[in-house]
């Protein structure tokens, strides 16, 4: 098989002065992209910025050879890192929302601050981006966005409740765009990676860090934004370490009441076994049929008290 290439597009990476953005944005550049190298380039925790993270990688692509150019704004300047790509290079086909800070603390403790700085850069953020491409994608019919949510958001993680919520609203996000998007040749999708970076280094040892190479969750991003996937949209993915597997919701068999007045608390925990019975799961991709299920729930008896 030929070596996928992005020649002539135009590749816009959040967050790409270190960890997983960095990478992503390397490779990109390495097979023929135009890459915007966004880092507003403050801590972890999202305090401070400048320009040396975001230089030094669009240094890194020219002396390999490669087109780049730095933004330095927030991604909750959105407007402001897209028009980068418009006035360098004329276009922008991919956007990687990337871009993320951390301020983990335990609920108890959490102060107005930590949650409202985490909605910011992961919300608001990818938000911000994804909009101010959109016009463009709709009008040359082609785009490819990747939001980034994280185990934290699919699963729960002690002391990041700001993230867990910032997170799992990239896979809500997602949906929705692909399903607006696919009529106009927009794929979307949302990948939970695992990686080693300086958000890592703190909380695994080095031995499985080395495990961990940013590298590998890239092949993964390649082939979901690339011109040849007209059709993987809207999926969830968990990735890092040389696993990449989908995951999607799936539903227990259910329990149906008569909804009339019989239906109280103590006849709906005679049915609770069905309630969260998965032996029989469907893999919904929306919402249950809720008109078809009214029929059949006024054809029950009253549900015995
Ligand atoms: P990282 O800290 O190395 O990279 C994040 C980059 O985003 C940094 O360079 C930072 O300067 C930049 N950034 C932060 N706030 C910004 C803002 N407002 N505007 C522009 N740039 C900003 O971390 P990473 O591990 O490479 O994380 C990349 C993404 O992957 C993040 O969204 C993170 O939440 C997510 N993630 C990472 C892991 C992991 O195991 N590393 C796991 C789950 C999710």
């Amino acid at each position: 098989m030929a070596e996928l290439r992005y020649d002539g597009q135009t590749v816009v990476v959040t967050g790409s002065g270190g960890g997983l953005g960095r990478a992503y944005a390397l490779f990109f550049a390495s097979r023929g992209a135009n890459l915007v190298v966004n880092d507003l380039g403050g801590s972890f925790k999202g305090e401070g910025g400048g320009s040396a993270a975001a230089d030094k990688v669009v240094e890194e692509i020219r002396s390999a050879g490669g087109k780049a150019v730095a933004n330095y704004d927030s991604v909750e300047n959105g407007d402001a890192i897209i028009q980068t790509a418009i006035q360098n290079f004329g276009r922008i086909d991919v956007l990687i929302n990337n871009a993320g800070i951390l301020r983990d603390i335990s609920f108890k403790n959490m102060k107005d601050q930590d949650w409202d700085l985490i909605m910011k850069v992961h919300v608001i953020g990818a938000y911000k981006c994804a909009r101010a491409a959109w016009p463009h994608f709709r009008k040359q019919k082609y785009g490819r966005v990747i939001n980034t949510a994280s185990a934290a958001g699919l699963f729960g993680s002690f002391g990041q409740c700001n993230y867990s919520a910032a997170k799992l609203s990239q896979i809500g996000f997602t949906e929705t765009l692909a399903k607006e998007g696919l009529k106009y040749n927009i794929i979307c999708n949302v990948i939970a990676p695992i990686a080693a970076s300086r958000m890592t280094a703190t909380v695994m040892p080095p031995d499985v860090l080395d495990l961990l190479k940013p590298e590998w969750v890239v092949p993964l991003v390649a082939v979901l934004v690339h011109k040849s996937n007209s059709s993987e949209t809207g999926s969830i993915f968990e990735v890092g370490g040389g696993h990449v597997a989908k995951l999607r919701w799936e539903r227990a068999k259910g329990a149906l009441l008569k909804a009339d007045d019989s239906f109280t608390p103590g006849a709906l925990l005679k049915k609770w076994d069905g309630v969260s019975d998965f032996s029989e799961p469907s893999y919904p991709t929306g919402p249950a049929n809720f008109m078809e299920l009214l029929e059949d729930a006024q054809k029950l008896p009253p549900n015995p008290p």
